[in-house]
């Protein structure tokens, strides 16, 4: 018999779940319900509208409601889900506000998402004061650029560089406020952040570290950030300190949440909950290499968990083994990918790493146009596996992390690494790689 499966959330996590449940079972019901207006499109193009890379922000639709149509799932927009009853497998929703509906399942699939972090700053409610989560933050921080002058992004991760990059391509004067002592730290140490920081102050932005801010200053809207006592003016402030996994829906359901305070679930994206899965950026997983639990956030990721929970909700066999919160960007001309973990957090799980650092060419020297690409790979002491890879290019990075990815899930050691056997060719690839020149200086560093 077949099976109605409810998806809550239709981002990359639950879409890809309910297209997932529908192919596996194609005579499975699958219905899909967001709170917002627009379904199943992509959050990580919003920077690149901002920055006039994308036309539209209805580019970033990746299915539309005609694709959903002909596919034969459900799709119910501006429809909020407020009550799941695990024992009578019933969900409540409020469509536009106010039209009431409970809905039986046989599968529930959470994929609730994340939403923005606001700080307790004095002053994040002026008008002028952005996150970035939806199209139509988007949207908004795109009619603010078109007369701000002065930028001010608070958190130098992922989403606040992309921005600072879109405004920098915008012309806007952009400054960063940062916690830390630098940015991007959760996948960059410090020597390959320096790196970035050098191309951050090269193109004019005013980078200020290891600060809080006191406060968001102006009457109604946004006049200058304080911090440390000194004023920035701002026109426009983003506020991009991270997200917060949506779980509400899933706890009041009884679902266990875990150490990260994301939802709790095991390989095949069950909950603790009998019947009700969740997949994205509201759940944890498991990291490959230290086999903790961590929030990784990332599409990449939601949309392989969403695939594995669609097809087991319709009965199907599929597992998401863990992570290695593989992830890449472009900011101000530089790509910057990472895989694995870094050596702050090797050494906060008890690995005191093996570090090898090489520069090397993205085609051959003479070849015009080769570009210069920064490779840092992390091994664990004993057998030199490799556990974790930064690399900082002009060019060619993501393949790089991908094939380093690889290499950790398959527990490759810098021997092998060494005698990888990489293509050549001028135009295209230098003879010498610099992931087997890093894999050989580690290997020195260890013998020295
Ligand atoms: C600006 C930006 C740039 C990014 N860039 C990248 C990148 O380059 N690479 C990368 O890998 N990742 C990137 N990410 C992260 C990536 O976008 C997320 O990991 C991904 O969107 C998570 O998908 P999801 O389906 O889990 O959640 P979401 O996309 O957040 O979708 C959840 C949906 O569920 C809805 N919902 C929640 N509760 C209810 C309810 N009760 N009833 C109905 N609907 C509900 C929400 O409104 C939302 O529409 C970026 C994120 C942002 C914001």
């Amino acid at each position: 018999l077949s099976k109605t499966v409810i998806v809550v959330g239709a981002g990359i996590a639950g879409s890809n779940a309910a297209v997932a449940a529908k192919r596996t079972d194609p005579e499975a019901e699958v219905i899909l319900i967001t709170q917002e207006r627009l379904a199943a499109y992509s959050r990580c193009g919003i920077p690149l509208v901002i920055a006039r890379e994308v036309n539209d922000f209805n580019n970033l639709i990746t299915v539309t409601p005609q694709q959903f149509e002909w596919m034969e799932i459900d799709l119910l927009t501006k429809t909020k889900v407020t009550k799941i009853d695990p024992n009578k497998r019933t969900v409540t929703s409020i469509r536009n506000g106010s039209h009431q509906e409970e809905l039986k399942y046989d599968s529930l699939i959470l994929a609730t998402g994340a939403n923005s972090i606001i700080p307790p700053i004095r002053g994040v409610e002026k008008k002028g004061v952005y996150t970035v989560r939806t199209i139509e933050d988007g949207r908004e921080i795109c009619k603010a650029a078109e007369t701000a002058e002065k930028a001010v992004i608070i958190g130098g991760g992922m989403i606040g560089l992309q921005i600072a990059d879109a405004f920098l391509k915008r012309k806007l004067n952009v400054t960063i406020i940062e916690l830390t002592s630098q940015v991007l730290r959760q996948i960059l140490d410090e020597d390959m952040a320096e790196i970035l920081h050098n191309r951050i102050r090269d193109v004019g932005i005013n980078l200020i570290s290891e600060v809080n801010v006191e406060s968001i200053l102006g009457d109604a809207e946004v006049k200058a950030v304080s911090v440390k006592g000194k004023q920035i003016a701002a026109d426009i402030v983003i506020l991009s300190i991270g997200a917060h996994a949506n779980t509400e829906l899933a706890v009041k359901a009884g679902a266990q949440k875990g150490s990260t305070e994301a939802i709790k679930v095991n390989e095949r994206m069950e909950t603790t909950v009998k019947g009700i899965y969740a997949a994205g950026d509201c759940v944890e997983c498991k990291h490959l290499v230290t086999r903790l639990p961590i929030l990784s956030q990332l599409g990449s990721i939601a949309f392989r968990q969403g695939k594995v929970a669609g097809i087991n909700a319709v009965g199907g066999e599929a597992s998401f083994p863990g992570t290695l919160s593989s992830a890449v960007s472009r900011f101000f001309g530089l790509e910057v990918g990472f895989t694995g973990l870094t050596e702050w957090q090797a050494k906060e799980v008890g690995i005191q790493p093996i570090a090898g650092f090489a520069s090397g060419k993205s085609k051959a020297e003479y070849y015009p146009g080769s570009r210069d690409i920064e490779c840092k790979l992390l091994f664990e002491p004993k057998q030199l596996r490799i556990i974790g890879g930064q690399i900082i290019g002009d060019e060619d990075v993501a393949q790089r992390i991908n094939l380093i990815a690889l290499a950790i899930s398959k527990q490759a050691t810098a021997f092998d690494l060494i005698n990888l056997d990489n293509c050549y060719a001028p135009s295209l690839a230098n003879a010498l790689e610099p992931i087997a020149s890093a894999a050989e200086i580690a290997l020195k560093t260890r013998k020295a």
